[in-house]
């Protein structure tokens, strides 16, 4: 078509962030780098480095290309999702028995890096899938539940999503007031949830095929395996116009006299601190992992686009002021990438997963904000994708925990030991 008149059309740089054709010696090269870190933490193995190739091959191939368009439209594709199954990806932690890979957090760990690098939206539906939904099952559910549930969350046939935030209530999540009463075989459930991943699965308000629910059993909090064809349940509304993450589907779940049958109590009633605490970590440093593809790909975006990006006749990349940029980008991303890594692999202790989620999360801004200034005025625009990673970095302070609520739990853990030195963790 040839130009409206008067309009001539935007002429796009060659480093147009995409993936696609990244070269082959340059993925050598960055294999090496992190066999390099996981030696270094004594977590080097032949499987991790293949899922890490697998997962560059898949991302390249299948989630950057629609990636952009996944964001414009607010678009969960559950089709692509799916394929995450092919890969052993939907049960990554969850027993090979029940149909998982059985595989440790530094697997979890790359996985959410590297889909972050092209889709943190996408990523965000596979944590609250994998992270949220399975792994929580694998670790706190019956030998009965796992082995009705886990299997088909593992094959991608079902999709999952954990409820726990209310419209009231996050960050004082004790202070739930969603209700659940046993009367006869049924605990009959009243309340609302809100912001829930993966929720709602498609435009016509499917909800997820099992929700992993918290509410109130008198004054303790016991946790739930809702399924859709549970009376009284229903999607509310799904959430439209976030900022960012907008691959991922969100939705208020609404409970009127839900019926759930007894055999559906994950554990016994007032077990649900044990069961939050027991998968908080994994949830928060994979949470954290996000904050790393995103800082990865930023750190690509700016480094590709100072070399080609000409000002004042030389490459912007000779300028101190962006060399600033990228150098402080780089350390950044390394002492998170080094934090998360260590955590996963040897302390997935509360203390840390709060501390690499509190590191992480900015840092993934921070180095996109970079990303977008040192592309000017074509950061500003989807295209160069670095704006979209910096809406979906934003999350990562906000949801699994805010910023101020990890602050909060550091400080009381580190203040209850009494010191630094003493504190058991330090690496
Ligand atoms: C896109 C998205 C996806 C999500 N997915 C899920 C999901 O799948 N499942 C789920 O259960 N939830 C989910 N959430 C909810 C998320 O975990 C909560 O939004 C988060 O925990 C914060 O709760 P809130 O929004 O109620 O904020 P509030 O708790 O109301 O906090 C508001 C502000 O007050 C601050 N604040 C609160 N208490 C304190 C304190 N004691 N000291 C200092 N500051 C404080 C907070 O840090 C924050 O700045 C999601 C949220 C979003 C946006």
């Amino acid at each position: 078509m040839p130009a409206k008149a008067g309009i001539h059309p935007r002429v796009v740089m060659p480093a147009k962030a995409g993936i696609q054709n990244r070269p082959q010696d340059i993925l050598d090269t960055s294999l090496r780098w992190y066999d390099n870190i996981l030696e270094r933490f004594g977590m080097s193995s032949a499987e991790h480095r293949l899922l890490r190739q697998t997962l560059q091959n898949f991302v390249a191939k299948e989630i950057e290309p629609g990636a952009l368009e996944r964001d414009q439209k607010e678009h969960f594709d559950l089709n692509l999702f799916r394929k995450l199954a092919d890969l052993g990806l939907l049960g990554i932690t969850a027993p090979e028995i029940y149909g998982g890979s059985e595989m440790d957090a530094v697997a979890a760990v790359i996985t959410h890096e590297e889909l972050a690098y092209s889709d943190p939206g996408l990523c965000l539906a596979y944590l609250a899938h994998a992270m949220l939904c399975v792994n929580n099952l694998a670790v706190n559910a019956s030998e009965s539940q796992k082995k009705t549930y886990l299997p088909k969350l593992c094959s991608g046939e079902w999709v999952g999503c954990m409820a726990m935030s209310e419209p009231d209530v996050g960050t004082d999540i004790l202070g739930m007031k969603t209700s659940a009463k046993r009367i006869d075989n049924h605990y009959v459930i009243n309340g609302r949830k809100m912001w829930i991943t993966n929720g709602v699965l498609d435009a016509s308000g499917k909800p997820a095929d099992i929700t992993y629910l918290y509410a109130k059993t008198g004054e303790q909090i016991s946790t739930f395996i809702v399924t859709p064809d549970c009376e009284g349940f229903s999607v509310g509304q799904k959430i439209m116009g976030k900022t960012g993450m907008r691959a991922s589907s969100t939705a208020e779940l609404v409970f009127e006299n839900a019926k759930v049958p007894v055999e559906n109590l994950v554990g016994e009633e007032g077990d649900s601190i044990k069961h939050m605490m027991r998968n908080l970590e994994i949830e928060r440093v994979t949470l954290a992992a996000i904050g790393l593809g995103i800082g990865k790909r930023c750190l690509d975006i700016m480094i590709g686009y100072a070399n080609e990006r000409k000002a004042f006749g030389k490459p912007i990349a000779a300028f101190g002021q962006i060399q600033q940029h990228i150098a402080n980008s780089y350390a950044e991303y390394q002492a998170a990438s080094a934090y998360v890594y260590q955590t996963a692999q040897s302390d997935m202790s509360r203390l840390n997963s709060d501390g690499v989620k509190l590191i992480a999360a900015p840092m993934a801004k921070k180095v996109a904000d970079s990303a977008m200034q040192v592309l000017g005025g074509n950061g500003y625009v989807s295209e160069y994708v670095a704006e979209r990673l910096w809406r979906d970095a934003k999350l990562l302070e906000i949801g699994g925990g805010t910023l101020e609520a990890h602050q909060k739990n550091i400080s009381a853990d580190l203040l209850k030991r009494g010191g630094f030195e003493s504190c058991g963790d330090r690496f």
